[in-house]
């Protein structure tokens, strides 16, 4: 079992209910943990709450749309008051689109910018309220490798995480002054339902394997792993870092052979 450091520490994570979240809130909760699981889906969120009290740790389920103002303000005022100083942020609330760019609506353009965009910056802004006030805290947010280059088909999606680097980079900046960290993890190719609903396995088997140094896809807590070890003491000089968590996906031209 890994150790973080994060025992007693308050933790909410957005999109808490199910892939990259759910493992981080799973891999928290284990660390001793208390864990906030945000998200829009009630059902999963009370499978995963049980899930989390499981391990003797204090945890709570908020249903919320992360483009709600309102809502996320009262749920991070809720998360304070009930579990107590919020430590860390983890943002994996978000949707994944494939479309030409020829085709392309505004109106699901808008969709994904709302969500990814939005979204995350609605936490950051909410829970960095109290977090500013304390003078410290950790904020990670999941971007992509459609945020460090373009990808075919998928012009919205790129063009949220690219906006999700942009945005980590201003926070890290604009708030290192309050003692708050802020960083973002870029995940390449993760088994989870978002991926299974976007990518038929014929084109996850040829990409996965000619492009992945490491040749296969990354399971859900191998990316959350890294949410926390960047949230923990470990990473106290880490701010307004872009980390690939890609199996080297991005490192450079791969040939095989
Ligand atoms: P997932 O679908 O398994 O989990 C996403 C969660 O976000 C779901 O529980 C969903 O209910 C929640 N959510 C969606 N819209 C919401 C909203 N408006 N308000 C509140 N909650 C909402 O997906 P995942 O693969 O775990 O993805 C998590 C994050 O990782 C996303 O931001 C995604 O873009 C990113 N990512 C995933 C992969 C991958 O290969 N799976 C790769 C790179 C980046």
């Amino acid at each position: 079992m890994q150790n973080y450091g994060l025992k007693d520490r308050v933790i909410a994570i957005t999109g808490g209910a199910s892939g990259i979240g759910r493992s981080a809130a799973l891999a928290a909760a284990k660390d001793g943990a208390k864990v906030a699981v945000l998200d829009i889906n009630q059902d999963n969120i009370d499978k995963t709450v049980e899930e989390l009290k499981g391990f003797g740790v204090a945890a709570q389920g908020y249903a919320l749309d992360v483009r709600d103002e309102a809502a996320m303000a009262r749920t991070a005022d809720a998360v304070e008051a009930d579990l107590g100083p919020v430590h860390g942020l983890f943002s994996s609330a978000g949707i994944s689109r494939t479309s030409p760019a020829e085709t392309l609506a505004v109106a699901d353009l808008d969709d994904v910018l709302d969500i990814n965009v939005n979204g995350v910056f609605l936490a950051a802004r909410e829970f960095a309220r109290h977090m500013i006030a304390r003078g410290a805290g950790s904020i990670v947010n999941v971007g992509s490798i459609d945020g460090l280059g373009g990808h075919p088909g998928r012009l919205h999606y790129v063009s949220s995480k690219h906006a999700v680097a942009g945005m980590t980079k201003s926070l890290a900046l604009e708030w290192g002054r309050y003692g708050i960290r802020v960083n973002a993890i870029m995940p390449g190719f993760v088994d989870t339902p978002l991926l299974r609903a976007n990518m038929p396995q014929k084109y996850i088997d040829r990409v996965v394997f000619d492009r992945t140094p490491l040749g296969r896809m990354a399971q859900s807590d191998e990316i959350g792993a890294v949410a926390l070890m960047l949230m923990s003491d470990a990473a106290s000089y880490m701010s307004g870092a872009i980390v690939p968590v890609d199996g080297g996906m991005t490192a450079g031209f791969l040939t095989r052979g």
